[in-house]
């Protein structure tokens, strides 16, 4: 039985939170999570992302003592990068409360379901109590589009689940059906003329941007299906019939087949606005996969007994942003991103309450251990 002690855990949040890491600059913060986790008794595996992505830091995986490589384990996560900066960080504690003192970001994202999983492991030792197999794992680049978790290996340790500590809803909700996306580039092409003296020759690829966009309904599609164009680019000089232009959008929504019968109502729509000349080609990608677990699932199971068993009412929602829980499940392996209140992410009022720190421990705690 682990017991929290509450300054404890405060304090091993503010050392963390400190430390500079923003995404494919880890280094610092990769080198002290190995350095404390090795103390704890750990094997850390640092893998070979940082070349693939052009980081400072790999993807970190932990073994604690007990972990056997025979048996499923479960795979309990964070990421080591932050969305900017934190070098300038003042970080403000009251009673209820860590925040920056508003001129930095805190890092709470994800600094928070690092914590969870650091102090976790420094307390393993004293433990004679029978923990489930486990692993943390540490990924990189998380904000630029899960880098770290698509390139990870976790099949050399048995991994059945992943539980992600990544949510910024309080604890208790956790994100058991999560949207992917499908991003792409669209590339019109026109025929350039000059526009004052022979405009009839040219085809204006703006022209045609413009009518397949007003072919195709974007934003909210369906209850589960929205679609966006977010950039376009081209032309050039107002005497020139522009002869190209490029736009990027996404789709997102629930399962695959969802995403691409969309994506295809956007291709015939941008095509329709060439039937009398010009072109128009795509380039798509799946950003991230979507994901949907049944009720009686194992890991919606696992973590609904984990969360009532620390007085809380799970709340199992529907969420359309990404984290690694998309990369995971897009490989196979069933994961959910759980809900450890660090609010307001991304901004300078971004903000932790304590006792969502202290709750987001003893979801960790229960979830190891057995039952
Ligand atoms: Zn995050």
């Amino acid at each position: 039985m682990i017991i929290i002690e509450r300054q404890e855990l405060i304090d091993t949040f503010l050392h963390l939170a400190k430390i500079n890491s923003p995404s494919l600059n880890e280094r610092a913060i990769a080198d002290e999570v190995k350095t404390q986790f090795v103390q704890f008794g750990f094997t850390v595996i640092e893998d070979d992302t940082a070349k693939k992505i052009n980081g400072t830091a790999g993807n970190l995986i932990c073994l604690p003592p007990s972990f056997d490589g025979s048996k499923p384990s479960m795979a309990l996560c964070a990421h080591l990068d932050t969305v900017q900066p934190t070098k300038k960080l003042i970080t403000v504690v009251t009673e209820e409360k860590i925040s920056s003192n508003g001129t930095t970001i805190l890092g709470g994202d994800d600094r928070l379901g690092l914590t969870v999983l650091t102090y976790l492991s420094k307390k393993l030792a004293g433990v004679s109590s029978p923990l489930k197999n486990f692993i943390c794992v540490f990924t990189v680049g998380e904000e630029l589009g899960m880098y770290g978790a698509n390139h990870v290996n976790l099949t050399p340790y048995n991994v059945s689940e992943a539980y992600i500590f990544d949510c910024s809803k309080r604890p208790g909700i956790y994100i058991k059906d999560g949207a992917g996306c499908l991003i792409f580039t669209s590339t019109f092409k026109g025929k350039s003329a000059h526009a004052g003296v022979a405009p009839e020759e040219g085809i204006n690829a703006i022209s045609l941007a413009a009518k397949g966009i007003s072919n195709v309904k974007f934003g909210r599609i369906d209850p589960e299906t929205t679609s966006n164009v977010g950039k376009i680019s081209g032309g050039g000089a107002t005497n020139v019939v522009p002869d190209e232009v490029i736009i990027d959008g996404e789709v997102r929504s629930f399962t695959l087949e969802k995403i691409n019968a969309q994506f295809q109502l956007v291709k015939k729509g941008f095509e329709q606005s060439t039937n009398d000349g010009g072109s128009v080609c795509f380039k798509s990608e799946i950003d991230f996969h979507p994901y949907v677990h049944a009720e009686t699932s194992s890991i919606v199971q696992n973590i609904e007994k984990a969360l009532r068993s620390v007085g809380l009412t799970p709340k199992g929602i529907r969420y359309t942003g990404g984290s690694d829980a998309n990369s995971y499940n897009g490989k196979g392996i069933p994961a959910i991103n759980i809900g450890t209140g660090a609010q307001k992410p991304h901004s300078f009022e971004e903000f932790i309450l304590i006792e969502d720190l202290l709750k987001s421990t003893e979801i960790a705690i229960a979830l190891i251990q057995q039952h």
